[in-house]
């Protein structure tokens, strides 16, 4: 077996594992696997083990590599989302994952209407105010949410997140916690179904399991340590 489909097995092992002790089905974990950086190669050879949902961050970069793929993959987009790209955002990816302003949204939303279509979007939360990242405060959410429910050519799916960094995986269990709660609140106050929450990465994403991920973000720990960083982008 080669080592990328080594490194899947033993994240779908892991995957598994996990569900299995929290008691949910894996079936209710989309691994998405984050590909950015990664060659057209790669990506198809992990897409022949069986995984179908990859995750870019870069629209530019990931643009010749959906061409050069089969058209049978999810695309996720991850990354920081710019207002001019947001067409060719919508044009290339299925899903995505950061959607960091009500103004943001809108855009999408309006661009969405005249492409005809109506994406899956997560809201990103900003659970330390890190200045470094985007992303909604709580208080802003809540705020806003009336407003962001009233564009009708995205499907808000739920919320997303990317805690600050920490020394190890149990750092990032009180963020999950709180946007799993966060999530509760907002379903209540506004009656409204946010069924999905995206978070956890190669070093946090079994702790993101057990505090309720619906979408994991794994990279490095399928396709090995990226060989150079993306400007701006997180490691
Ligand atoms: C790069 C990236 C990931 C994957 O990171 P790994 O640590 O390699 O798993 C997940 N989410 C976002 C937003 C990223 O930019």
């Amino acid at each position: 077996m080669s080592e990328l489909a080594e490194n899947l097995k033993a994240v779908l092992e892991a995957i598994g594992k996990a569900c299995q002790q929290v008691q949910r089905s894996s079936d209710s974990v989309n691994l998405i696997a984050v590909s950015k950086t990664m060659p057209s190669e790669a990506i198809r050879e992990v897409y022949e083990e069986g995984q179908h949902a990859f995750g870019e961050s870069k629209l530019q970069e990931a643009e010749g590599k959906i061409l050069s793929l089969p058209g049978s993959i999810h695309w996720h987009f991850i990354g920081n989302v710019q207002r001019n790209k947001v067409r060719k955002i919508l044009q290339n990816f299925n899903v995505i994952h950061g959607i960091s302003s009500t103004r943001l949204a809108r855009h999408t939303s309006e661009v969405a209407k005249e492409l005809g279509i109506s994406p899956q979007i997560f809201l990103q939360v900003n659970l330390a105010d890190e200045a470094s990242k985007g992303g909604f405060q709580v208080a802003e959410l809540h705020a806003e949410m009336d407003d962001l429910l009233a564009l009708q050519h995205i499907d808000i799916v739920g919320l997303m997140c990317i805690p600050p960094p920490s020394e190890n995986p149990e750092g990032s269990r009180k963020y999950f916690v709180e946007l799993r709660g966060l999530r509760d609140e907002l379903e209540k106050k506004f009656s409204v179904r946010l069924p999905s929450l995206s978070m956890g990465m190669s070093d946090d994403y079994l702790v993101a399991i057990e505090e309720g991920a619906t979408h994991i973000r794994v990279g490095s720990a399928i396709f090995g340590k990226r060989a150079y960083r993306v400007q701006g982008e997180l490691g």
